[in-house]
């Protein structure tokens, strides 16, 4: 074995085995900050980004706490994605090879039997995403009753691609004593939400020495050409799925070319600029504060003196004319202690100017990419997969017959050829429209006493949609962009 660091060199030997055989013979900063204090049994949060080794972070505690003599489900793993599921189920394998850890990955879109033959088999560790891991729990399968870590990978993304109602549900199944670990590579307001409900007293680790709390307000930049700055402006509030945002333009010509924009392509936006009237541009705020509006287009001067807080993004579509103006904008999200977001789009000719706006203003503004359409059809794909799981998990099984099997001639039909393609895909944009992913956190119920082993199918998704809907007393109405 190679000279291993002073972090692995305390653990088992067969674990040491593991790492020696994956070649790392030292821990990185993530693991060098999150394993002491996991293995002191502390709730964290850890701001981490994917490339970290963030897996081995939490993956190597669990290892060094699993009971081989429990044949039961120790720890539970959430990720966002299957192929998140399988490369963290595929390292854990990996690492624990020699320690006898079961490690099985669970997700939707596959058959059942090999899922159920490992939970059977008494994997130790389950990962998966939360939509499978209901199924599971849900018919009585996979017993949470041995569970001692719970981790939450990819927080973000596990709530940007609409799992919160699957989480929640959960939540009731999981035993109090645990402890449980949130890893998120960006903290947005909803995220620490997901902390509250599911981490008791966490400890924050970031792997900056002097952040000791998420930031109120995190800063982003995309640099963009003008040509593309509407489109990457789309894009942008496509992927990131802003619960409620602002977007400033410097002039009024690009107030309402950037709303023509945006309403064109099916986003809930609507303008302010200095020609309208007080009453008028109160109106619009108080839609925004109401949640029937999402998205605000405004130039600074049309914004100021108007009272907007409790927005979750501030996108600078125009690259602010002073630093002082760029903290006027940010200083619209991360109100009242919450967590907020500002992403600015910089053209090339801009960028000397905003570098110096950051120096002068002394924060930090990490450079993002624009994603692309490949990610966002992706993104897409997910967000509908986990919305369709959720619907069909409402349908009891005996009726699924019934409501769904008979359709697959149907489908059968239209896959064949272009014309019953393009429908399907008709099908699928208005199913996203009428269901956008359901990202924000809200409380949860304590836990039933009673769980049926086949369970009733439950009406709590939509009920909840219809909570929603009517909070603030706006009837907010979520709409995909088309
Ligand atoms: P992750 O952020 O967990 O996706 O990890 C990113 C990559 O880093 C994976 O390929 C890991 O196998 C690798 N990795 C994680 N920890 C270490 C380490 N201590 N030394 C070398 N490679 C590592």
């Amino acid at each position: 074995m190679s000279e291993l660091s002073e972090l692995f060199a305390d653990f088992s030997d067969p674990l040491r085995l593991g790492i020696a055989d994956l070649g790392w013979s030292e821990p990185t900063p993530v693991q060098e900050r999150v394993i002491p204090r996991m293995r002191e049994g502390t709730d964290l949060i850890v701001q981490a980004q994917t490339g970290s080794g963030k897996t081995g972070a939490f993956g190597l505690p669990i290892i060094l706490n699993f009971d081989p003599e429990i044949a039961a489900c120790q720890s539970l793993i959430m990720t966002p994605t299957r192929e998140l599921a399988n490369q963290v189920a595929g390292e854990i394998a990996a690492l624990s090879k020699h320690t006898g850890l079961r490690c099985l990955a669970v997700y939707g879109g596959v058959g059942y039997q090999h899922q159920i033959d490992g939970i059977e088999a008494g994997a130790h560790v389950i990962v998966g995403t939360p939509g499978r891991m209901l199924d599971h729990l849900g018919a009585g399968r996979l017993k949470v009753d041995s569970l001692r870590t719970l981790i939450l990978d990819e927080a973000d993304e596990l709530l940007s691609l609409g799992f919160w109602p699957d989480m929640r549900e959960i939540s009731k199944y999981l035993p109090k004593q645990r402890q449980s670990c949130l890893f998120s590579a960006t903290m947005p307001e909803r995220v620490q939400s997901l902390a509250r409900v599911f981490l008791s007293d966490p400890s924050f680790v970031s792997l900056s020495e002097d952040q000791l709390a998420p930031q109120e307000i995190q800063h982003f930049f995309v640099v963009t050409t003008a040509q593309e700055k509407e489109a990457n402006l789309a894009r942008i509030l496509e992927y990131e799925e802003p619960e409620s945002a602002i977007i400033f333009c410097n002039t009024k010509d690009d107030v309402r070319f950037v709303t023509s924009y945006l309403q064109r392509r099916g986003f809930d936006a609507d303008q302010i600029s200095g020609d309208l009237s007080q009453a008028a541009r109160e109106q619009a705020m108080g839609r925004i504060k109401a949640g029937q509006l999402r998205f605000l287009v405004a130039t600074d001067v049309a914004a100021r003196g108007i009272d907007i807080s409790d927005l979750t993004h501030v996108i600078g579509y125009s690259a602010p004319q002073s630093p002082e103006v760029y903290v006027h904008r940010t200083g619209r999200t991360g109100r009242a202690g919450k967590a907020g977001v500002a992403i600015s789009l910089v053209s090339g000719l801009d960028i000397g100017n905003f570098r110096q706006l950051q120096q002068v203003n002394k924060i930090e503004i990490t450079e993002r990419e624009v994603p692309s359409e490949e990610v966002i059809i992706e993104r897409l794909q997910d967000q509908l997969s986990v919305k369709v799981e959720q619907e069909i998990r409402e349908i009891p099984q005996r009726e699924r017959a019934w409501k769904i099997d008979r359709f697959l001639p149907i489908v059968d039909s239209l896959a064949n050829n272009d014309e019953g393609r393009k429908q399907l895909a008709a099908i699928c944009a208005s199913f996203l429209k009428e269901h956008r992913p359901d990202t924000r956190v809200d409380s949860v119920e304590a836990a039933p006493k009673d769980r049926p082993d086949e369970r009733a199918p439950s009406r709590s998704g939509s009920k909840r949609r219809n909570d929603r809907t009517n909070r603030g007393g706006g009837g907010r109405r979520r709409r995909r962009p088309r």
